[in-house]
């Protein structure tokens, strides 16, 4: 009796190990994480591409349209993406910052979305993009562009009300709350506000806008990069104006999106060594400012250490671009993701 006891107990203890074991057979954990980016969307392609626009041809190769980009969420999730925050693929042990494994739903392909520029650059207003991130009335995330003298509100003209909408339909996408990595610099504000300090008039107001947006997108999912504060050239810069726009970025626009650890180089150049293969000044003051994994331009997916002679490691990221001319060029790189010839709008760009 005893004998037949014990052996159901274990019977009892296997069938329940194998119920708990398949109830959470449902995720695992990933570092093969693709990185993409654009840059802020045309929100309005005719007038972008219309002959008298000055910014037409700039256009035309750094961006991609509100309805190609709809285009390429459809594809992303039509091939298993789901989006996972940047900020969970990484952490610092000690001194050392390591790739972190990543949860993704069994099945699913870990991505990370991130986003270029977003500071609608008072230069370009009236020219193709949005004017600002607003929160509309009844607390929804929105972009706000005066259009012949009118305010347009609208949800589908810009990469932040499109991930929502696109997520709110299909909250597989996005298993685990992560939106996008918003990669910002300083020097004309952010997202639509005039929060720089050069803006002496109304710069108060702005930043109480702006910080108002901000909290609405981190409760939303969303997150923030360094895209430096400037967006010079980095090999153009002494050390010694890095460290200036370092610390105008540590001044004027971390307090505004908080600590920042991501830092996504501008015209993905980077300097991490010097010529004798130690870490540079310029490196060294982005460390001192609290940046941990540092992100460039490839087409090729790199998310691993780049070493030097000292086996210093420095966790560096690739992003694959998705612009005009990598769309027209149906980069092969891009063919997991989507299908550039679908994608690319030959009916509103020029021929080039
Ligand atoms: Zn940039």
């Amino acid at each position: 009796m005893k004998k037949i006891l014990s052996v159901l107990f274990i019977l009892m203890l296997v069938l329940l190990c194998s119920i708990f074991y398949g109830a959470n057979q449902d995720y695992e954990y990933t570092t093969t994480v693709e990185h993409l980016f654009t840059h802020c969307l045309l929100a309005y392609p005719s007038l972008a591409f219309s002959s008298d626009n000055p910014m037409r041809l700039d256009y035309n190769q750094d961006c991609i349209t509100k309805d190609e980009f709809q285009k390429i969420l459809d594809s992303l999730y039509k091939n298993d993406f789901c989006l996972v925050s940047l900020y969970d693929t990484f952490e610092k042990q000690g001194d050392i910052v390591v790739k972190k494994p990543v949860k993704v739903p069994i099945g699913k392909k870990a991505l990370v979305l991130s986003f270029d520029d977003v500071n609608y650059d008072h230069k370009k207003m009236g020219l193709g993009m949005v004017d600002k991130i607003i929160i509309d009335s009844s607390g929804n995330l929105a972009t706000s562009t005066i259009v012949k003298g009118k305010e347009d509100i609208s949800y589908s003209n810009e990469f932040i009300p499109m991930i929502e909408n696109f997520v709110k339909k299909h909250p597989d996408f996005s298993p685990y709350g992560a939106k996008g990595t918003i990669n910002i610099t300083g020097y004309d504000g952010i997202l639509g506000y005039r929060t720089q300090s050069k803006n002496t008039e109304t710069r108060q107001q702005e930043l109480e806008k702006a910080k108002k947006v901000v909290a609405k997108l981190k409760e939303n999912g969303w997150n923030f990069a360094s895209h430096s504060y400037g967006h010079y050239h980095m090999k153009n810069l002494t050390d010694q104006q890095f460290l200036e726009e370092v610390t105008l970025w540590e001044n004027e626009v971390e307090p505004l999106v908080g600590e920042t650890k991501v830092y996504v180089y501008p015209y993905g150049e980077w300097q991490v060594f010097d010529n004798y293969g130690n870490i540079s000044k310029k490196h060294q003051y982005l460390i001192d400012a609290g940046f941990e994994i540092f992100c460039g331009v490839g087409m090729k997916t790199f998310f691993s250490y780049l070493p030097n002679k000292n086996n210093h490691k420095v966790l560096f990221m690739d992003r694959k671009v998705i612009d005009g001319n990598t769309l027209r060029r149906k980069d092969a790189n891009l063919y997991p993701f989507f299908d550039p010839a679908n994608v690319y709008d030959y009916s509103v760009r020029p021929s080039v």
